[in-house]
């Protein structure tokens, strides 16, 4: 048993939720683990009291934070950050596809390897890795060694992608529950798959039916793109014969409380109603529509719609990893549509926000009793009670991390 302490913590959000969340700000707080979890949490005078400790990590000058969840990012586009040329999305693909499609084991390795520490250097505990085709065994070991909380999965994709990457129906989807049943719950429970078909472009209706039987077999989560460019939505409706990709999901049964999809730009009244009433999560990434100019995602309106959404870095469209960029990018995409995003609402977004929207919300996502240890302490400098959400999204960056715990372990240690 050890304790955390910190002259500042930014205690549970979930007693208010969504666009109205206002993480709450305590003085002097210490937290108690024990294993891989928080078993108490209150001033730090109070709990020294109480109870005998094996070590204490903290200073007064630090902040306690829950550790970020980065809901969406590539680990296998590592390589290609700033080597395409500005492109739109489906151009874009066509870059990335080639990289993919040379990739050796060793690649998909130290792809996974680079990713996961700069992820850990900047404060994420918890992520989603949409890997590419083939080598997915490579991450999930890289995940198991360095102890992060891991959602992986393999990319599918059966039509319109190039050869090197092409797959039949049936062997995506063997090759799919081969992984799942190799890793979906491992590590004790902090490994889990993630069934990713690439995006309705190239996903036929027989891979999608048998990605949704797979995701009941063995309840894991689905995630796939939806909505993020116009050229794609063109695409889909055509093929769709008129109607969007999440109005033929919802025809289809693909979407759901287990269904998580990323990007939500250009959504309909008629799709946010279809994807409250499914319960279906969207992962939002600013950095990334940036980059591909693929519009702005209207985050208070999907909020006010009731649905889950988190945060997403999606490297390599967007250039670094982790969550402080995307916060404050979360917060400028809205400004330029005359829209107010608040830094405790971006924040949310990155932390519990995430968790909910991948199925982890009850584990980690806050600094709650009874939940994981995920936790970072950063340093931001100096700062008061009341702007220290402000401070924290609108001017940190992963050198103001000073050390990550996760499922309880001291993983990283800026010394
Ligand atoms: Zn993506």
């Amino acid at each position: 048993m050890y304790e955390i302490y910190g002259g500042w913590a930014i205690l549970d959000q979930s007693r208010v939720s969504g666009f109205k969340s206002r993480p709450t700000v305590e003085k002097d707080i210490s937290l108690v683990v024990e294993k891989d979890r928080i078993i108490d949490i209150g001033k730090t005078k109070n709990i020294r009291e109480k109870y005998k400790f094996s070590d204490s990590l903290g200073s007064k000058e630090w902040v306690i934070s829950p550790g970020f969840i980065d809901g969406h990012l590539h680990s296998s586009q590592r390589p290609t950050i700033g080597k395409v040329k500005s492109a739109k999305l489906l151009e874009w693909l066509k870059a990335i596809w080639k990289w993919e499609g040379s990739m050796t084991k060793s690649d998909a390795k130290k792809c996974a390897e680079t990713t996961y520490r700069e992820l850990l250097a900047s404060g994420v505990t918890s992520f989603l890795d949409y890997t590419s085709v083939r080598h997915t065994n490579e991450a999930f070991k890289v995940a198991e060694k360095i102890g992060l909380r891991a959602t992986i999965g393999k990319t599918m994709m059966d039509r319109n992608s190039i050869p090197a990457l092409l797959e039949d129906t049936d062997q995506s989807l063997r090759e799919t529950e081969k992984l799942i049943r190799k890793w979906h719950g491992s590590a004790k429970g902090r490994l889990r798959y993630s069934i990713t078909p690439r995006f309705g472009i190239t996903c036929t209706d027989e891979l999608l039916r048998g990605a949704i039987k797979l995701s009941k077999k063995y309840r894991a989560i689905i995630t796939t793109h939806a909505h993020e460019n116009r050229g794609e939505i063109a695409y889909d409706k055509k093929n769709y014969q008129g109607k969007s990709a999440i109005m033929h999901f919802d025809d289809i049964g693909l979407l759901g409380e287990n269904t998580l999809l990323v990007h939500g730009v250009w959504l309909t009244t008629n799709e946010l109603e279809a994807l409250a009433r499914t319960k279906t999560a969207y992962i939002h990434c600013p950095g990334s529509n940036i980059m591909l100019k693929s519009g702005s995602a209207n985050v208070n309106k999907i909020l006010k719609a009731g649905i889950r959404l988190g945060l997403g870095s999606d490297i390599g469209a967007y250039k670094r990893v982790g969550q402080f960029d995307q916060m404050q990018l979360a917060i400028r995409v809205q400004k330029q549509n005359h829209k107010f995003l608040r830094p405790q609402t971006s924040f949310f977004l990155a932390t519990q926000g995430s968790a909910d929207a991948m199925g982890l919300g009850k584990e980690t996502g806050s600094l709650k009793i009874g939940k994981k240890a995920d936790i970072v302490l950063l340093e931001p400098g100096r700062v008061g009670t009341r702007s220290l959400v402000d401070r924290i999204v609108n001017h940190c960056k992963p050198a103001n991390v000073r050390k990550v715990i996760v499922d309880g372990k001291l993983l990283f240690d800026r010394e």
